[in-house]
């Protein structure tokens, strides 16, 4: 095959058509950026010829992503909020709609004062690779946080996350499974948890299902086994203004306010933000003892 980048562009949308990846255009180009070492505008721009050593790799990245790995495992990184962020099998891959969270969480931040940021307790539950937590740490360089999660080999990336992001002095991590064994009371709980039920999984996309680690989707048979969980541990431990902020998956609107109205004050506030697709996704509870 010629090495120019139109022909090992044409080749590797035609190889990721018939082997069903969505977006071929696209991907196709990312992947051949990161084996060049250039941004995904550039290669808009190639001209010359490419070496046989970059279409080598470019080939081999485009063999595994036609085999379902995703694309933020070949090349390592994913951007979330602006950054980028490392990334491998040990840990969940964000998604667009988690930024969600961060926006959230950083509006009820910003309308605090920086004497208050600075003593706040915020703890974001089941971390994965940091991204939450550190897009916040970013946003607020007063804040201090605390980042668990279950899986000690998450926790490891999501450290040198932080270090790379030059916020690890303001993070602290735990191996830890949800809240139990952390003392409140804590005046921001943001999270990510697994919400997909056990049952689904096997029907989600082949690139979730046989990449990303499963620990991090799996709900439990309802899949709100865990957001459940989370929800009761962090009303234990909210500080009597605090505030709850939680991912939730399409269709579990109705368990999550019957719960949160169940076992929160009636003075509560309790909301839910809806995403970029107009599915409720964010769910808000602002205590209120
Ligand atoms: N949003 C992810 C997905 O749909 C699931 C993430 C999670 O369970 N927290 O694949």
């Amino acid at each position: 095959m010629e090495n120019n980048a139109k022909v090992l562009l044409k080749w590797a949308r035609d190889l990721l058509k018939s082997n069903g990846v969505e977006d071929v255009t696209f991907e196709s180009r990312v992947l051949l950026a990161h084996s060049m070492g250039i941004s995904v505008e550039v290669t808009f721009l190639i001209d010359d010829p490419i070496t046989q050593e970059i279409a080598n790799d470019y080939q081999s990245m485009v063999y595994r992503r036609a085999k379902g790995e995703p694309t933020a495992y070949i090349i390592g990184y994913k951007e979330f909020f602006g950054e980028i962020f490392k990334v491998d099998p040990r840990v969940l891959i964000p998604r667009p709609e988690t930024e969600l969270l961060v926006e959230k969480t950083a509006k009820y931040l910003n309308d605090q004062s920086i004497e208050k940021q600075e003593v706040m307790k915020i703890v974001d539950v089941g971390t994965g690779s940091g991204c939450i937590a550190i897009s916040l740490a970013k946003l607020f360089p007063s804040i201090k946080l605390m980042a668990t999660d279950i899986s000690a080999e998450s926790l490891e990336l999501a450290k040198s996350n932080a270090q790379n992001h030059s916020v690890i002095d303001q993070l602290e991590f735990y191996e830890n499974d949800l809240l139990t064994n952390l003392e409140g009371p804590f005046d921001i709980v943001v999270s990510n948890p697994p919400y997909i039920d056990s049952n689904s999984i096997k029907a989600v996309q082949r690139e979730i299902r046989n990449h990303e680690p499963i620990i991090a989707l799996d709900g439990g048979l309802s899949g709100t086994e865990t957001l459940s969980r989370l929800i009761i541990q962090a009303k234990e431990r909210l500080s009597d203004d605090g505030l709850l902020v939680i991912e939730i998956g399409f269709g579990q609107k109705e368990d999550v306010l019957f719960l949160c109205k169940k076992i929160f004050s009636s003075n509560s506030e309790v909301k839910l933000e809806i995403d970029l697709a107009g599915i409720p996704r964010v769910l808000l509870v602002k205590n209120n003892e």
